[in-house]
């Protein structure tokens, strides 16, 4: 079931009579259960096509909608929807969590009752119990993100917006988040994901859209992305170095060695003679070179914006 739509999404600023597309046409859909991380570069238009989804402010052309409601029309949508913003903004600093959670609770449409039952329940699945009467702000930073998430989910949404949800966190605090975002999506929410953390977003995203300049120049699931833009290389690593009759050898067939232990073979079918000249040496590891999320994005940037310079040299000439 799509629980999160956007339809043509697109939303001008007039300032000082310039006029600033930050976003131009944007669509897509998330599906319950589902992680979508949504990447751009700064000033792209992620957090004005959010803030429409969200029902915060208003496109000029083209819908949302969250589990079929459109929160523009009918503000009840709103019901159906968590966030969890960037530097917990969700939450109230001088309020305890128990307070926090019954607050937000209420505000999304839970009577007091539901808000402090929901709220104890995820007091404990989070190990915040014995926190529950101290001061937000004097609970550590991986403690209060996690508070974030039981105050976005205090009401049982069906679609999660993640700001930044890892930035500033120590190690052990983003494992438990990691976790945290995949238990909340294997439950049945759809989830919006927003980071310049592009491990993170590869880690956790079924899905990825990339969007530059106020357009998405990319949606795909995350392994074909990966797939897409990986070829077809293997990268072996020996145990030990090797030696140099083998190294001629391999570099006599056009396969690169790097440091004496590690071998690149850009095309697949030489994967067996390179076998036959490394035999019977031990290897560590065999496997396919595959690119990586931070490098992907930086190609289709850079290409998204060479694309775009051409059109406006070709509109201007
Ligand atoms: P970042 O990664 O830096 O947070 P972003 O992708 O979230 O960036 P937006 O904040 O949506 O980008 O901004 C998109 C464009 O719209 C930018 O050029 C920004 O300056 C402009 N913009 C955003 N909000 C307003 C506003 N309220 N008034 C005028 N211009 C705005």
């Amino acid at each position: 079931m799509i629980a999160l739509e956007a339809f043509n999404l697109r939303k001008t600023y007039r300032i000082n009579n310039q006029i600033v597309e930050a976003v131009k046409n944007v669509s897509l859909n998330i599906a319950s259960g589902q992680v979508m991380a949504f990447l751009g570069p700064n000033g792209a238009g992620k957090t004005t096509s959010i803030k429409m989804m969200a029902g915060l402010i208003k496109p000029d052309f083209g819908w949302t909608k969250i589990s079929g409601i459109n929160p523009h029309k009918n503000p009840s949508a709103l019901e159906k929807l968590g966030a969890v913003l960037e530097g917990n903004r969700n939450v109230y600093w001088r309020l305890t969590p128990q307070e926090n959670l019954e607050y937000f609770g209420v505000l999304k449409g839970l009577t007091h009752f539901q808000a402090r039952k929901s709220g104890i329940a995820l007091l404990e699945r989070f190990g915040l119990q014995n926190k529950r009467r101290t001061a937000v702000q004097q609970l550590s930073r991986g403690m209060q993100q996690k508070l974030a998430f039981a105050v976005a989910l205090v009401h049982q949404p069906q679609v999660l917006l993640l700001d930044e949800p890892t930035l500033g966190l120590d190690v052990e605090a983003t494992e438990d988040v990691k976790i945290l975002v995949r238990e909340i999506a294997a439950s049945g929410c759809a989830i919006l994901l927003t980071t310049h953390q592009l491990d993170i977003a590869e880690q956790l995203a079924d899905n990825i859209a990339i969007i530059q300049k106020g357009e998405i120049i990319t949606e795909l699931p995350t392994d074909e992305l990966i797939r897409k833009f990986s070829g077809k290389a293997y990268k072996i690593q020996m145990e030990s170095v090797l030696d140099e009759v083998r190294i001629t050898e391999l570099e006599k067939i056009g396969v690169e060695v790097e440091e004496k232990r590690i071998i690149y073979v850009s095309q697949p079918e030489f994967i067996y003679k390179v076998f036959d000249i490394i035999k019977p040496l031990e290897l560590k590891i065999v496997e396919k070179a595959e690119a990586d999320l931070t490098q992907i994005f930086l190609k289709l940037v850079k290409e998204g914006n060479r694309k775009q310079e051409t059109e406006k040299f070709m509109i201007n000439n």
